[in-house]
């Protein structure tokens, strides 16, 4: 199946227009709140999103408590037995820039030229902030008015995913099996997944929450949460010799044993690290907590040993002084989930050539909502939306990206109903 030149311009436009609208409705997510959603408005984006499915002759439609839109597409005549696939994409956007009121600006016919704002003069998009922009060049580019982040994160996945739908039924020469749609509250802040019901959704899915044009992950960290305690003896400091046990000065000689090389600041690629992020205490007891991240268990592992033996030189060195670790695992890194079922990824690959680009496969030095749902037995890649410089007032991305992200979800679906 190759996707004809009219409903590739019907994407483009249908995504397009969609995207328009999604980010004009003010989603931020709040880390503070501890409640799922975080914001109650994302409930409006969804409430909207509900109306709009219906329109398009999904499914089982229901926005529920947490906020989880779910929705089904039933399958193309004759497709009933293909193998199930979801679809996500999330409904907030980042804390860490403001989301609201966001007015989008289309820079028509991009000529390479430093990309100006209205709302921040100072303000420039360049190749420096983003290489990949020099390929852009003649795209139309979408950016904010740079008072906001644009909320391309994650309002392209969710728009190209509608847009899907919208094709699916409208043509019906786009053959696909059964298909889950699902838009979820609070990703942003790492705890919407949570509340996600499981039995609304099949084996093998996928976000689409990615980032530049062409791109695929399927790796992520393995993820670890430390919290050290260490439990010292408070005195008078005027007669505390040889009796105080200085719990806070104990910990920061404690973590300058850590190696500096292996820091956030001091990696990328697949390198791993030790984040020391907090630390809180007094002579009588101090607590810290510490991330510890790397591609690979092992490594983690090395390190955890590392940092238990730490606890063993000195209690011995400090009479009295007791120190309590607690590892906590975060995530997995869902490679070896998405490793078993190679189909889901094989297939992602193809449709993304068969849209014309090349496919680029890049390890997440993070998680991703796909990353939880993956070590839950949901495998779970994530594909491009095309959105670039997340969570950030530079924030763009290639009206083109719209219509590829579609076309992509498109010939995915279509390529599982040839597989036996
Ligand atoms: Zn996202």
């Amino acid at each position: 199946m190759e996707l004809a030149k009219e409903i590739q311009e019907f994407l483009l436009d249908d995504a397009l227009e969609r995207f328009i609208r999604y980010v004009k409705i003010w989603t931020t997510s709040d880390q503070s709140k501890e409640i799922t959603p975080s914001t109650k408005n994302q409930l409006d984006l969804g409430k909207q999103l509900v109306g709009e499915l219906k329109e398009l002759n999904l499914e089982n439609i229901v926005q529920d408590e947490y906020g989880f839109v779910y929705a089904y597409l039933p399958p193309s005549k004759d497709f009933e037995k293909v193998q199930p696939i979801g679809l996500l994409a999330h409904l907030d956007t980042s804390p860490s820039v403001s989301g609201k009121d966001v007015k989008p600006v289309i820079h028509k016919n991009y000529d390479g030229e430093p990309i100006k704002y209205a709302q921040d003069k100072e303000l420039t998009l360049t190749f420096h902030d983003s290489p990949n922009l020099e390929g852009y060049i003649g795209l139309d580019i979408i950016t904010s008015e740079g008072d906001t982040l644009l909320g391309a994160d994650d309002k392209a996945g969710i728009a190209e995913i509608m847009t899907a739908c919208n094709a699916w039924s409208k043509f019906n020469n786009l053959k696909h099996g059964p298909i889950y749609i699902c838009f979820t509250p609070d990703e942003e802040i790492g705890i919407g997944i949570d509340k996600v019901d499981k039995n609304k959704l099949p084996e093998i899915c996928y976000t689409v929450d990615g980032g530049e044009i062409g791109q695929l992950e399927y790796e992520c960290f393995d993820a670890w949460l430390a919290q050290i305690k260490f439990k010292g003896l408070s005195i008078h400091p005027g007669h505390a010799k040889n009796k105080m046990i200085n719990a806070i000065q104990i910990a920061s000689r404690f973590f300058s044993e850590l190696p500096e090389a292996e820091s956030p600041e001091h990696t990328e690629e697949r390198e791993g690290y030790y984040h020391l992020g907090e630390m809180e205490g007094k002579s009588e007891e101090t607590t810290a907590r510490m991330i510890i991240r790397d591609f690979v268990l092992e490594n983690n592992q090395k390190r955890m040993d590392y940092i238990k033996s730490l606890k063993q030189t000195y209690e011995l060195r400090y009479p009295g002084l007791k120190i309590e670790i607690d590892f906590k695992h975060q995530y997995l890194n869902m490679l070896e989930y998405i490793e078993k079922k190679p189909l889901t990824v094989e297939l992602a690959k193809r449709s993304i050539e068969k849209a014309g680009l090349e496919v680029k496969i890049n390890p997440i030095r993070g998680g991703t909502d796909g990353a939880r749902l993956s070590t839950q037995g949901i495998v779970t890649p994530n594909i491009f939306t095309g959105g670039q410089l997340f969570h950030s007032r530079k924030e763009f991305i290639p009206t083109l990206a719209l219509q590829k992200a579609a076309e992509v979800l498109i010939y995915l679906a279509h390529l599982w109903t040839q597989q036996k």
